[in-house]
């Protein structure tokens, strides 16, 4: 029986773990964080990702997890509305064949699937990794050595195995030049209603509060910066409230919750450029290999859509064949996307007044039927 190593627990580990499971391998998933992460931010998920799910038979259970979708609210710094986009303008934006869902929950679905069919194993990782042609053979942080046919590499942006096997992070990222932070909140502010997302963008900075259920809500913050790493370094409990702290609005309500939020994303809005996605029997999956963003919303999709491919092509084909025609068929779908992702980017924060009009011009009219159709297009949603 085939083996495969899969490193990180992520969408796109947990779904190669289910996908190679089904395809006849044996597997062996390595996760760093101590358990499997809940709550994150919302993902629109559709396209080849929802296809993949209707096929790996989890659609059933996303759909039990599904997020109602709610109208955006778009309000000025006092809080008053500029304008609203109605819930059934949002849906039909989206398309029917599109699943609203926290991020942690679309985990533990892909988890829940394949827990009892491959060897989990959280806190642990891998430390070195050498190969030859015939098998792959990796050093894990608890000191021992695991052997397989295939290693992949699904640890996310700042990947491990990209950098042992591929090269420094810095010779494939290319920084979008914003950063991007979510966490869910303990209390929602009471000025949003109903199932909603408020949001007041000024000028290279967006706060947008989500009310994602009766019980759930998350804020996140979208704003630019010229020196990524930097913010990096500050982490968000002292970056956030340097560039929020004189916004107004609900920024003061939403900062006196992040001392004690835990998890908080917070990250560089960064894009992988990865000439080749495999080196051998090392292969790179979801944002470890091209990392999309969240411009782009679609990573979760190409995670998922990205690992069925994986193993259709490795029940079909020697690894090494495999391998060259699964690149050969997601890239072109992967490389669309990060372009739409660099033409979006000024959208979450635009740069001065004018650009933040021309970016509500179609959004205040979205529900006009020629105008849903036109950001349907530009935004490449399936409607
Ligand atoms: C704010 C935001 C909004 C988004 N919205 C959308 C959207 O609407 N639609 C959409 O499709 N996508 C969206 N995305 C993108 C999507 O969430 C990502 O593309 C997706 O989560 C990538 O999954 P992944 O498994 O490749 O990486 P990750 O989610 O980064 O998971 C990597 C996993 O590997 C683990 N790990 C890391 N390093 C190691 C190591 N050395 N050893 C072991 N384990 C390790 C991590 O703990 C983690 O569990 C959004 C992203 C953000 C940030």
């Amino acid at each position: 029986m085939n083996r495969a190593l899969v490193v990180g627990a992520g969408i796109a580990g947990l779904s190669a773990a289910l996908r190679l499971h089904r395809a006849g391998w044996r597997v062996t998933v390595l996760e760093r964080s101590p358990r499997l992460r809940d709550g994150g931010y919302v993902v629109a998920f559709g396209g080849l990702g929802y296809d993949a799910a209707e096929r790996m038979g989890i659609l059933p259970a996303l759909r039990e997890r599904v997020l109602p979708s709610g109208e955006l609210v778009f309000v000025r710094p006092d809080g008053r509305v500029r304008y609203r986009i109605p819930t059934s303008t949002v849906e039909s934006l989206r398309g029917r064949r599109d699943l609203n869902l926290l991020r942690g929950d679309l985990e533990s679905v892909l988890h829940d699937s394949v827990r009892a069919h491959a060897d989990i194993r959280f806190g642990t990782t891998v430390t070195a990794i050498e190969q030859d042609d015939r098998r792959v053979r990796a050093t894990l942080s608890d000191g021992s050595a695991e052997e397989a046919d295939l290693l992949v590499g699904a640890d996310g942006l700042h990947s491990t195995v990209r950098e042992l096997v591929f090269g420094p992070e810095r010779r494939f990222r290319l920084d979008l030049n914003h950063i991007a932070s979510v966490f869910m909140l303990r209390e929602c502010p009471s000025a949003v209603a109903g199932r909603s997302t408020a949001s007041l963008t000024a000028t290279g900075r967006t706060l947008a509060v989500l009310r994602l259920d009766d019980e759930r809500s998350a804020a996140f913050f979208g704003y630019r910066t010229d020196d990524p790493d930097r913010q990096l370094a500050l982490g968000p409990r002292k970056a956030l409230p340097a560039e929020y702290g004189d916004m107004g609005w609900l920024a003061p309500d939403v900062l006196a919750q992040l001392p004690d939020a835990e998890p908080v994303y917070f990250d560089t809005v960064s894009q992988m450029r990865v000439d080749r996605w495999s080196r051998g029997r090392v292969v790179l999956l979801g944002d470890a290999a091209w990392c999309v963003t969240l411009f782009a919303g679609y990573g979760s999709s190409l995670a998922v859509g990205g690992a069925d491919l994986l193993g259709a092509a490795l029940e079909r084909d020697s690894v090494e064949v495999a391998l060259r025609e699964w690149e050969a068929r997601l890239r072109p779908e992967a490389e669309r996307k990060q372009q739409l992702g660099r033409r979006v980017k000024g959208l979450y924060a635009p740069a001065d007044p004018f650009r933040l009009w021309l970016r509500d011009l179609p959004l205040r009219l979205a529900a006009v039927r020629p105008v849903t159709r036109f950001l349907q297009r530009r935004l490449q949603l399936t409607g």
